[in-house]
Parts: C-alpha cells; sequence; structure tokens
C-alpha cells in the first residue's frame, strides 16, 4: 500500500512538471520597467505604501470600476482584460491547462484517499496523526509532494494617483472556473461563425461522463474501481490533440493513470 502510494506521489510531481498552468497577460506595464517612479513629496513619507505591481503579468492595474466589475462578473473582465481572445487556439490551450488542473486534483485527491487508507490500517493513536504527522509519515516511508495546486492566479488593481489607497479583486481559476471560461468562451467563438464547438467542450462534466460511460474501466488493462478501491482513473484522447485527434466522445476514453502514462510517453518519444 505504501509503495502504491509512493508511485501516485512521484506521478503528482510529474504532472506539476509537465503540465501547463498558466495563461493569458495583462499589457498593463509591459514597459514599465524602462521607468522608474519616486514619490518627491515632502509631507506623508508613508505615501508610497501602496505601489501598483506592474512587474507581474498576471496583474492587471485598472481603474476602481473596473476592479469592482471584475469581481462581480469575472471571467468576461477576464478574457477582455487579460487578452484571451475567442480563438480555438485559444480555447484549446485553455482546455489543456483545465485538464493539467483536474489531473493534478484528482491525483491529490486519490493520495489522501490512500494516505487515510493506510493511517487507517496502522491505527495509531490519535494523538500521533494531530501531533506528529510527519514522523509518522516517515516511519511508514510514505513520501509527500508537494499537495497545493499551481491554479493560474489573475489580480485586477487599483492603486490611487496619490498612493492612499487600493483595492483588488483576485480570480482563482479552478476547475469551476476554468470550465465557465471555457464555456464563456466557446460560445463567443460561435457567435463570430467560426467553425469551432462543433465538438464537445473538455469540462468537468465531459470527463466524468465518459469515465461513468466506460464504468469506471480502464480500456487498457481493463481494471475497474471495483477490483480497486483508489484506481486513479484518467480520461485520454485516443488519437492525441497533437496529431488531430478531436474531443469528441468517441475519441476518448478512459484509462488508469499507469497506463495513459505509459501511452502518453510513447507519444511523446
Ligand atoms: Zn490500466
Amino acid at each position: 500500500m505504501v509503495a502504491e502510494h509512493n508511485e501516485v506521489s512521484g506521478y503528482v510531481n510529474e504532472i506539476r512538471d509537465r503540465g501547463q498552468f498558466s495563461i493569458g497577460r495583462s499589457s498593463t506595464g509591459s514597459q514599465a520597467h524602462l521607468a522608474s517612479c519616486n514619490n518627491t513629496s515632502n509631507f506623508n513619507y508613508k505615501r508610497d505604501r501602496n505601489v501598483a505591481d506592474y512587474a507581474s503579468k498576471n496583474v492587471h492595474n485598472a481603474s476602481l470600476q473596473v476592479v469592482r466589475n471584475a469581481s462581480a462578473d469575472p471571467i468576461k473582465y477576464l478574457i477582455k482584460y487579460f487578452d484571451i481572445d475567442a480563438t480555438e487556439e485559444k480555447l484549446a490551450e485553455i482546455e489543456s491547462i483545465g485538464e493539467s488542473i483536474s489531473r493534478l486534483e484528482d491525483a491529490i485527491q486519490n493520495l489522501e484517499l490512500r494516505e487515510a487508507s493506510i493511517s487507517k490500517t496502522i491505527a495509531p493513536p490519535p494523538f500521533i496523526l494531530k501531533h506528529y504527522l510527519n514522523e509518522f509519515r516517515a516511519q511508514v516511508g510514505l513520501s509527500v509532494p508537494r499537495l497545493t495546486i499551481p491554479y493560474p492566479e489573475y489580480v485586477f488593481q487599483y492603486v490611487s494617483a496619490s498612493g492612499n489607497s487600493s483595492q483588488e479583486s483576485r480570480i482563482e481559476l479552478n476547475s469551476p472556473a476554468i470550465d465557465s471560461l471555457i464555456e464563456t468562451l466557446s460560445e463567443k467563438i460561435k457567435w463570430s461563425k467560426s467553425a469551432a464547438a462543433q465538438r464537445s467542450l473538455m469540462t468537468s462534466a465531459l470527463r466524468d461522463f465518459i469515465k461513468s460511460r466506460d464504468k469506471y474501466t480502464c480500456k487498457t488493462c481493463k481494471v475497474s474501481t471495483d477490483d480497486e478501491a483508489h484506481l486513479l482513473l484518467e480520461v485520454d484522447h485516443i488519437k492525441p490533440i497533437s496529431k488531430g485527434g478531436l474531443s469528441i466522445e468517441t475519441n476518448l476514453q478512459t484509462l488508469c493513470w499507469k497506463c495513459n502514462r505509459t501511452k502518453s510517453n510513447k507519444y511523446d518519444g
């Protein structure tokens, strides 16, 4: 059990290293590094405590109104101010980020279930798990990867001219936010009458559907969640997107993480 846990743990690091977790940028301040700004007033030396962040590409500096609207209507403002074009290429890029994120979320959740099972088998006194979790993991030989997920984060920031006040709206692209971004963008593509959106959208809902259609069984090795309670399943493009494969139900299948990794290594090589 520990060995299997540690294999999945290594896989989590792999997804993190290989996956795509970033998109879009704001053009505000793209040339800000060419100038420096100093507050030279003699009074109120604290005025510079709110300084606009132009260095980070995921921060958009905007008026207070835009910052407020962005928190009310995050996806719309994200698309508009971070130059996320309504094109098929951009849609595919976002879907690929959505896949990386959901794979990482699933793998981390799977790892937590495995660790819970291992703890249950060993059944240490509760205070051990509460106060000596790391020592317990070391004793058992559990390797634990970084369990945080690098969700892309976008910030709308307002800093007043005097630097006395600032306000920001943060948008974290977790799975539901990415699904919503995918759906909004595909609607825009339909509006512009492109050939897009004839295919299915790679959202969490479609991945769940494919797994249930395939009865939670790996199409290659035939192992199912009935055989292995903690089986980690993924949705695979039978013909990869990089080879022109489409996100349509007939080109999607359920694979266990091991078979999926073997398959993608074959295609990468
Ligand atoms: Zn398999």
